[in-house]
């Protein structure tokens, strides 16, 4: 067999958080250019349902939709079942769904700070375990979890504690589980992408004016494209990283490097 037949996730079931756009939309159109069947989980349903219907029809695989608020322990957990039951099972997963609020440390509120550690950290928890415990019991799979290199760097010119402290809580949940689920059949590994050119980024009124500058700053000068992040998440997903878990993959262009 090939290498990129070993690769092929043909058979295999999936779901991916945030991925009605941006960074989990590319990553759930290649799970399913890769053979999988795709469950596209997002708040906003509306854009979830377009967004499966052209993946559905670009690759020919099974492609659903389901509304979810990654924060709500019920929710995630009903999705994942209807995950199961919809798709027939559950092998890997791409816990993606992510916010930034910036303020300087000494004007966020505690709402503010709370928001971005529920929606980009305990949402990765619960999606987790949730997701972790029906692989445990059924014969393993992979978990992926979205970080960033703000995990690794404290990011300027714009103050974003509560963000960059939320996605270092992601690598350190990432490293834990691996660890505790490691004889055990689940993989969890992290992805930690440099500045991405997505809606997060491209229509968020206070970082559209800082592109130039992180642009200035990178060693490539320019932003990163979501396909850009695509193959790791095939690759961690798949059959051919078996021995892959508790690992963090900056692909950022060497922004971290210096
Ligand atoms: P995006 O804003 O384009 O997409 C995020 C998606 O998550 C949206 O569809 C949104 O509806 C969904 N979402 C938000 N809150 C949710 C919730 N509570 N429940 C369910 N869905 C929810 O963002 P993106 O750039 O594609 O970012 C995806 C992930 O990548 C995030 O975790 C982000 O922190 C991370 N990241 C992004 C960049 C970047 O530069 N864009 C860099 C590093 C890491």
């Amino acid at each position: 067999m090939g290498i990129l037949e070993k690769m092929s996730l043909a058979g295999k079931k999936g779901f991916v958080t945030g991925a009605a756009r941006g960074i989990g939309k590319c990553t759930a159109k290649a799970f399913a250019e890769a053979g999988a069947d795709i469950a596209i989980v997002d708040l906003d349903l509306e854009t979830s349902l377009q967004t499966a219907k052209e993946i559905a029809e670009a690759t020919g695989r099974k492609v659903i939709a389901l509304k979810c608020d990654v924060t709500s322990e019920a929710e995630v957990q009903a999705m994942v079942d209807a995950v199961v039951e919809q798709l027939g099972g559950l092998d890997f997963c791409h816990a993606n769904a992510g916010i930034c609020i910036n303020a300087p440390a000494d004007e966020m509120t505690y709402a503010q700070w709370k928001k971005n550690l529920d929606v980009n950290l305990n949402s990765v928890f619960l999606t987790d375990t949730i997701a972790g415990r029906y692989m445990l019991a059924h014969g393993g799979g992979s978990i992926i979890n979205t970080a960033s290199m703000s995990a690794h760097i404290v990011n300027v010119p714009q103050p974003q504690c509560a963000y960059n402290a939320s996605k270092a809580g992601v690598i350190q949940l990432t490293r834990s589980l691996a660890i505790e689920w490691a004889k055990r059949g689940v993989r969890v590994n992290s992805i930690s992408p440099g500045y991405i050119g997505t809606d997060l980024v491209l229509q968020s009124q206070t970082l559209i004016p800082l592109i130039e500058k992180w642009n200035a700053m990178a060693p490539m000068g320019r932003l990163g494209k979501p396909e850009e992040l695509e193959s790791i998440c095939v690759y961690l997903a798949g059959d051919t990283s078996t021995f892959t878990t508790g690992s963090d993959f900056i692909i950022d262009g060497a922004f971290t490097c210096f």
